[in-house]
């Protein structure tokens, strides 16, 4: 269960007050330079004094951050009230601005066995207020470092966790983005194992905030993806590929874009039998961009692929007319990069 959100604690203290003064205060939230509750004038004071006491301004009480030595890729643990800790990263794009990368829980449970999160086990979902808060505490790290960029143009949920093992915290997050930050829909992206029960459920889910949506597909041979990803099963390719054509159906017109993420692991998953297969699952899909990613090491298990062989596999798939990119590989000198985030229990 994640931990009370700031706005149950103040329905739960103030269950009169107009819905206007919530907002009000969510909008003060994500002002820099960072503000605190004394800076609330505008609160009735009794108000004010209550939320101080029993609401904390941020949801993190202590933050490390380290940085890459290109300066490219800044990765911060911020330890949380309960004493859990997290990671989230922020990263250089190619537009100046920054993409930041924001973790949906503390562990993850589907253990994928070239993920170091999934080596950590599952400890706990995040609050909506944790999730939001790593933007916040990257918004202010710039607004102290004025050397640096300021805007923070795009979020990612590729940190620590899956986001449709929490749903609801997930949804209310990205809510909260659109409404008092200058993200736009197609500036955020959910990236999934395939958690299908939960990507059916969105599709009919009148608040799902349509943001860009990326499946960790990592193989389309069916025995390949049970071994490297333990949550699949017999029929998750078929299942997989219905659910994406009725997505595509239903919001494919718009600006949405589905990713399919593959990382690329040496004789693994990289053969040229599996960039066919790739290449013959998504045409039978339709309009979806396939992400390379150089796999991060981890452990002693997998190689990363080699050179020749990424661009063997990315030539196959686009010559059958499959859009692709591989992506940069950054931060992997403070082990920031996908799949190395991990943090001691406490
Ligand atoms: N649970 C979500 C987010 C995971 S992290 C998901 O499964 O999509 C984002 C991406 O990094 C996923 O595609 C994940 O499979 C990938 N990844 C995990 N470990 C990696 C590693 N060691 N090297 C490269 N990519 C990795």
């Amino acid at each position: 269960m994640p931990l009370a959100t700031r706005h149950d604690v103040f329905i739960r203290f103030f269950p009169q007050a107009p819905a206007f003064r919530w907002r009000q205060i969510e909008r003060e939230f994500f002002a820099v330079p960072k503000k605190t509750w004394a800076h609330l004038l505008t609160l009735p004071r009794e108000m004010r004094t209550q939320l101080a006491v029993r609401v904390p301004w941020v949801s993190y009480t202590q933050s490390e951050v380290f940085s890459s030595k290109k300066k490219d890729t800044y990765k911060a643990v911020l330890t949380l009230v309960d004493g859990a800790r997290v990671e989230t990263v922020l990263m250089a794009n190619a537009r100046d601005q920054w993409t930041i990368c924001v973790s949906s829980q503390v562990g993850c449970a589907m253990a994928c066995t070239f993920c170091a999160t999934g080596k950590m086990g599952f400890t706990r979902n995040l609050s909506s207020d944790e999730i939001v808060d790593q933007y916040r505490f990257w918004r202010y790290y710039l607004a102290q470092h004025p050397d640096l960029p300021k805007r923070i143009s795009n979020v990612v949920f590729m940190g620590m966790g899956e986001p449709m093992a929490n749903y609801d915290q997930v949804k209310r997050a990205v809510q909260t983005w659109l409404e008092f930050t200058d993200l736009g829909r197609t500036r955020i992206t959910v990236s999934t194992v395939g958690f299908l029960p939960r990507l059916e459920k969105l599709i009919d889910d009148p608040d799902w905030p349509h943001v860009r949506l990326a499946v960790s597909l990592h193989s389309a041979d069916g025995t390949t993806r049970k071994e490297i990803v333990p949550t699949s099963y017999d029929d998750f390719l078929a299942r997989l590929r219905t659910w994406a054509q009725n997505y595509l159906k239903k919001y494919g017109q718009g600006r949405h874009h589905l990713t399919f993420e593959y990382v690329m692991l040496s004789d693994v998953n990289d053969t040229d039998m599996h960039a066919k297969k790739l290449a013959r699952f998504v045409n039978q899909i339709g309009k979806v961009r396939v992400n390379l990613i150089p796999y991060n090491f981890t452990d002693g298990k997998f190689a990363k692929s080699r050179e020749t062989q990424i661009i063997a596999f990315k030539k196959i798939l686009e010559d059958a007319g499959v859009t692709v990119t591989v992506r940069k590989t950054m931060g992997d000198d403070i082990a920031a990069a996908c799949g190395q985030l991990i943090t001691q229990k406490s």
